[in-house]
């Protein structure tokens, strides 16, 4: 008789969220960057690596990677906080403030991952609509906060994977009705044309989470972090394991900030090429979202979201099925990536409309 017990009844399985990782030549699925980091960054983190001692623990606060991310963002060290990846950074938090007695708020479509990271933290999930066009209405948030009187409050700004932006009078809005903490997750804020960020400050509960996966070309390295009051990081200092982060994503992060350059650059290419497919969708027989992100949500007027899905793979073109998604019934999501690998997908999304 096996002695394995039978998985935790409560935990979240997630279903909705894992992109299957199946072969394609243009993987437009993950929302990844379609370019790899700087050569140079490449090169300093080599030359760098060869100075650390293996054979001793990292440094468990991250001092200098903290130190760089806050000189970029211009808050304190001390308002800083990283982890394996934005997951690990919202992972921390609910395990800080989330757990058994307390809920969390969400506005549905969003990133799957927030329901599923409370449901895996034993945190009860509040989860609101978006609106029929899926924007958040302010209305509806302001009534589920004052009724569910969350803990937490997730926003998603740009919302994945509906692709708008929140703006300033939102966030500060969600703020002054929200009990406890908000958390924007701006994994695309850089896409974006406004950032939550400047808004941390100590007396408030904001929380701004960001990721390298995404505008850094970094998604491999798993690196992300947040800027929050200091008693917050404190919170999540004491949530984490010691010596969650390696030596290896410590160095290869701050290096990073060192090329900003070369991401605007990458920013800018993709937002770009953002606006041109969407012109070309727009000339297709399908609908589109505004984005404000590497990705646009669309949805074929005259053909099932999975035929279209299937088709688009047999011409080796991989995006994502959000179609059978709750609220979400036959949408794709593209992400955006270079000019060659959109121009394979606008072609193939033609002959398979
Ligand atoms: N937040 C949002 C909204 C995302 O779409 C993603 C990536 N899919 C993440 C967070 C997580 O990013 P990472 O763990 O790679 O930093």
């Amino acid at each position: 008789m096996s002695r394995v017990p039978a998985i935790r009844a409560d935990l979240g399985l997630g279903e909705g969220y894992h992109s299957p990782q199946v072969e394609a030549a243009v993987r437009l699925n993950t929302n990844e960057s379609p370019l790899p980091p700087p050569d140079a960054w490449v090169r300093a983190v080599q030359d760098e690596l060869a100075l650390v001692p293996w054979n001793r623990y990292p440094d468990r606060s991250a001092w200098a990677l903290r130190k760089a991310v806050a000189a970029f963002h211009g808050v304190a060290p001390e308002q800083v906080w990283c982890a394996n990846g934005s997951n690990e950074i919202l992972q921390t938090l609910l395990l800080a403030y989330g757990g058994p007695g307390r809920s969390v708020a969400l506005w549905e479509p969003t990133y799957a991952l927030h329901r599923h990271i409370a449901e895996l933290t034993g945190t009860a999930v509040v989860a609101g609509r978006r609106a029929a066009d899926l924007r958040l209405d302010l209305d509806v948030v302001r009534d589920d906060i004052a009724h569910a009187q969350p803990t937490v409050t997730f926003l998603c700004s740009p919302n994945n994977p509906t692709g708008e932006a929140l703006d300033p009078t939102a966030v500060e809005q969600v703020t002054t009705w929200a009990p406890g903490l908000v958390v924007v997750d701006e994994a695309y804020g850089q896409f974006a044309p406004w950032s939550a960020a400047g808004l941390v400050v100590e007396d408030s509960g904001l929380v701004v989470t960001r990721t390298y996966s995404k505008t850094w070309s970094l998604a491999g390295l798993r690196l992300g972090y947040c800027l929050a009051p200091t008693a917050v990081v404190a919170a999540m200092e004491r949530a984490s394991l010691p010596y969650h982060l390696d030596a290896f994503t410590q160095i290869a992060g701050r290096l990073a900030l060192e090329h900003v350059d070369a991401m605007e650059q990458r920013v800018a290419m993709i937002k770009e090429e953002r606006g041109r497919v969407i012109a070309a969708l727009s000339d297709l027989d399908v609908d589109t979202w505004p984005s404000d992100a590497n990705f646009v949500l669309f949805r074929p007027r005259r053909r099932s979201g999975a035929e279209v899905w299937q088709g688009l793979l047999d011409r080796s073109v991989l995006v994502r099925n959000c179609s059978s998604w709750e609220h979400l019934a036959d949408c794709l999501r593209v992400t955006i990536g270079t000019a060659t690998e959109d121009d394979a997908f606008l072609a193939a999304l033609q002959e398979v409309l």
